[in-house]
Formats: C-alpha cells, sequence, structure tokens
C-alpha cells in the first residue's frame, strides 16, 4: 500500500512516511492509492473480536508491514489501556432503533482520544526506531489540544506545541491543556478563533524548508492516520450490534467539524461496512450542511455555540471527499481548490449535488435546538448528551430516514466537559474525578496575537533540532 496526494504531487510514499508528512508536500492531503475492501465474510469473523483486536486486522491492510505485528500489537494495546469502559467504546441502546457509541471514554473525556492516543504512542514509537526528532505542531477548537498532549506529555524525543483560541475554548478543555506541567509541552493561546490558528498553521506546514526544519509533525485530521483509527469504531459499532439489528445495514448520524469524523465514516462505508446514510451533524456553523443541502461550499461568519468542538469554519477533511467525489482525479482536486482559494467559494451543479446527496445527509442543529435535545432525552431515556452528541441525536431526529431501520449515533463528548451548556437547562451534574481535579492546579500558557511572526518565534525557542 502506498500514499498518494489529493492534488497528485506527492510521488507514491509508505505507511511511515506517510505519518511524519501529514499534510502533503504538495499542500493536498494524503490518501490511500487504493482503499482495501473487506468481505461480509471477512466481517463475519471479525464479529468475535475486541476493539483492539479489530483494530490491529485493519491497520494491517495499510501498514505494509513496515511496523511488525507484535509491535503494532502493543502500540494499540497500550493506547486504550486508560480507557475507562472494558469495551472501550461501549455502545449503549436507547431504543429499538436507536443506538449511541460513545467515544468518550478516554482520558480526556472526547472522542479525539481514540485516535490521538494512538498517534502518540507511534510518534515515541518512530522516535526511538528511527531516531527521528519529532516536534508536533497542532491547532485545536479544544478537544484535539487536550488529547494531543495527553498522549505524548513527557514522552522522550517529543516535544508538542498546540495553539488554541484564546478565551474560546470550555473551561475544561483549558483546563486539561494548560495544567500540564511537563516541559515537552507549549500552549500557546492564540487572540484570534480556531479558524485563525488553523490558518498559521496551514501556512508553516505549506513552508516546506520551515517544516523540513523543524521536522514539524501534525496531529489534526489532516494527518491520515488518524482518519484510519477513527474508522474502526464504524465497523466495530457495526459488529457489536446483534446479528438482526445489523442484516440490512445501519446508519450513523456523526457530529462533525472538519470533516474528519465522517470521512473516517466513509472511508468505512468504502472498504465493506454496510451504512446505508450516513448523517453529517452540524452546529451553527455549518458550511458543510450548505454544502450538502445547497451545492455551495462557502465560509459565513462565525458563530460561537454549544459545541465549540465543532465552531469551524473551513473543513480540512472536506478536500478529501472531493478527491473520491471526482472520481480519484487529483487534477480536477487541485483546479477546484485553487478556484476556492481564488474566489473564496466552490460552486456545484445540480448533477453533482444529487450525486453528493447520495454519498450524504446533512443536518445543521441551532443552539436552541441543540439544548432542547439535550433536555428531551434526559427525559425521556435519563441519558445526559453533552452538546456535540446532542448534535448527532438532532440530526438524527431531524434528517434520519425511519425506514433506514437501525441508527448509531456518535456521542462524542463527556457531559461534564461541556458543564457551561449543561447548566443553562438546569441540569446539575456530578463530574468525574479525573476533571474535578483539574480546578486546583496552576495552568501553563503564552498567550500571543494571531500573528505568524510571533508564534514562528516561540517555535524556534522552543522545539529541539535534535534527539
Ligand atoms: C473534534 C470534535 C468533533 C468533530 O470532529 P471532526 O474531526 O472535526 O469531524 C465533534 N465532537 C467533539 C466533542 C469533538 O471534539
Amino acid at each position: 500500500m502506498k500514499y498518494i496526494s489529493t492534488r497528485g504531487k506527492v510521488s507514491p510514499i509508505g505507511f511511515i512516511d506517510m505519518f511524519l508528512m501529514g499534510l502533503g508536500d504538495d499542500g493536498g492531503l494524503i490518501v490511500p492509492e487504493t482503499i482495501p475492501t473487506v468481505s461480509a465474510a471477512q466481517l463475519d469473523v471479525w464479529a468475535k473480536l475486541s476493539y483492539e483486536d479489530l483494530m490491529l486486522e485493519i491497520f494491517s491492510l495499510f501498514t505494509n508491514n513496515e511496523i511488525p505485528e507484535s509491535d503494532l500489537k502493543t502500540l494499540i494495546k497500550d493506547s486504550y489501556a486508560g480507557f475507562t469502559s472494558p469495551d472501550v467504546l461501549p455502545l449503549t441502546t436507547l431504543n429499538d432503533s436507536l443506538h449511541v457509541l460513545e467515544l468518550f471514554h478516554g482520558p480526556t473525556f472526547a472522542f479525539k482520544d481514540v485516535a490521538l492516543q494512538f498517534m502518540g504512542n507511534l510518534y515515541a514509537y518512530v522516535a526511538k526506531k528511527q531516531n527521528q526528532v519529532i516536534n508536533i505542531l497542532g491547532a485545536t477548537s479544544g478537544d484535539t489540544g487536550a488529547s494531543a498532549i495527553s498522549s505524548v506529555r513527557g514522552k522522550e524525543g517529543i516535544q508538542i506545541c498546540i495553539l488554541h483560541p484564546n478565551g474560546k475554548v470550555s473551561r475544561v478543555q483549558e483546563l486539561q491543556m494548560t495544567t500540564v506541567q511537563d516541559d515537552n509541552v507549549l500552549n500557546l493561546s492564540v487572540n484570534g478563533n480556531f479558524d485563525d490558528c488553523q490558518h498559521i498553521i496551514k501556512e508553516l506546514f505549506a513552508d516546506i524548508p520551515f517544516k523540513t526544519k523543524y521536522h514539524l509533525r501534525a496531529i489534526n485530521s489532516i494527518n491520515f492516520v488518524r482518519i484510519l483509527a477513527q474508522s474502526v469504531y464504524y465497523f466495530y459499532a457495526y459488529l457489536q450490534l446483534p446479528a438482526k439489528a445489523r442484516a440490512n445495514g445501519v446508519s450513523f448520524s456523526i457530529p462533525t467539524g472538519n470533516f474528519g469524523n465522517i470521512f473516517s465514516g466513509y472511508l468505512a462505508k468504502r472498504m465493506g461496512v454496510p451504512i446505508k446514510q450516513l448523517i453529517l451533524a452540524t452546529n451553527e456553523n455549518n458550511i458543510l450542511e450548505r454544502f450538502i443541502n445547497e451545492g455551495v461550499y462557502k465560509p459565513e461568519g462565525f458563530r460561537s455555540t454549544h459545541s465549540p468542538s465543532m465552531d469551524i469554519q473551513i473543513a480540512s477533511n472536506f478536500e478529501r471527499y472531493l478527491y473520491y467525489f471526482s472520481g480519484e482525479d487529483a487534477n480536477a482536486v487541485a483546479a477546484r481548490m485553487e478556484q476556492f482559494k481564488a474566489e473564496g467559494q466552490l460552486t456545484f451543479t445540480e448533477e453533482e449535488l444529487a450525486r453528493i446527496q447520495q454519498d450524504l445527509t446533512a443536518y445543521s442543529v441551532g443552539n436552541a435546538e441543540c439544548l432542547e435535545t439535550i433536555q428531551i432525552y434526559q427525559e425521556s431515556y435519563g441519558y445526559l448528551l453533552d452538546p456535540h452528541s446532542a448534535c448527532g441525536i438532532a440530526a438524527y431526529e431531524g434528517a434520519g430516514r425511519k425506514e433506514n431501520g437501525t441508527f448509531i449515533s456518535l456521542a462524542t463528548a463527556h457531559p461534564a466537559k461541556f458543564d457551561e451548556a449543561i447548566r443553562l437547562i438546569g441540569i446539575e451534574q456530578k463530574f468525574p474525578e479525573r476533571i474535578q481535579e483539574l480546578f486546583d492546579k496552576p495552568q501553563r500558557q503564552v498567550v500571543v496575537d494571531n500573528a505568524k511572526a510571533e508564534i514562528v518565534a516561540q517555535l524556534e525557542g522552543f522545539y529541539r533540532l535534535e534527539q
């Protein structure tokens, strides 16, 4: 298996090189040259596997044996050892047709842990095996940063710098990032919003001399390993269902911002998981919903919502979808992305729109609707949703084609992480101990302006050039 770029200007590379490259050197996103498929019979065999063993099988299709199986097994085992549920990602049944896959039992209580705990271990593995300097750079709307920091704090050979928008992440998210005292962690709190942070990161990764000099490594969902690690839970959720419930396929409702969570589902579907409807749930920052329902991909004014981890205007992984939508035509993708850069928007024809709508359904959830959903599900099922997971449920309610039978809605964060929103509807919750104890710890962070030069200066003082 080799990996190529959606813009066609990266010569094919192997698994570890792909992992280290992150964003393609040509500015595109990295994708596998071909998507391996899994037969229904194989899926049935996999139904008996634990989460870890299932992940091992799926990754083995992508790693070209570049990581010996016993090493890969250990990496996977270590990555999920810190998850508090014995199933790693438990599936909770709410009623005959609706199940919730809880992705938030990792160390930072959000679904980012599923991929990032593994990526942190993989970085440490590569640092050691290849004597590589690993300087991680990432932008976060809150959860990625906390999770990435947790995955590499204190690890030998790795430095990590995370940019987050000052004052625009939840209190718990901020504390999870800034109370870490390890010297290999730098938190930059940027006076701007998440898109400003991501924009700077994208520029730095596109600056090849800078990227090369500092051995910059990505942790955002521009990294294909993250997408792949997330596609495992689509297999897992499907296989956890009783055979009868999944006999005619299942549909997923997916809170997404950067198109990462849903693209992982799209990949799982292409690999052979019988997924009927992929429902893309957005909040009021609904560029993706407008793309799917109206055929226009165009950023609009930024809005702060109850689900800040989805407050995103420009979705990096959109380009991966565009690549498959264009029949894997890299020139067509490059042309569209040029056009987007020049005109600030992309429009799709009626015929194209019809094809997009075959792949994806979309629903955007307003702030009031989000809170209402939390309230209703608390009353009806005694089940407390966080605001991101509530977007998934609201989208299922609003756009799920009920004849599609079985639905799985992804719960992407623990409600305690977003208590600010939960309190608005008068619900009181008890914090898990690991969250409660954050409030007493001292914080470490540097506040910077939304200015590339200032951020570069911070990085130059922090990163290491050799091990
Ligand atoms: C990151 C995040 C999402 C959205 O994931 P994408 O990768 O942007 O699709 C949804 N919910 C929570 C809680 C998150 O942290």
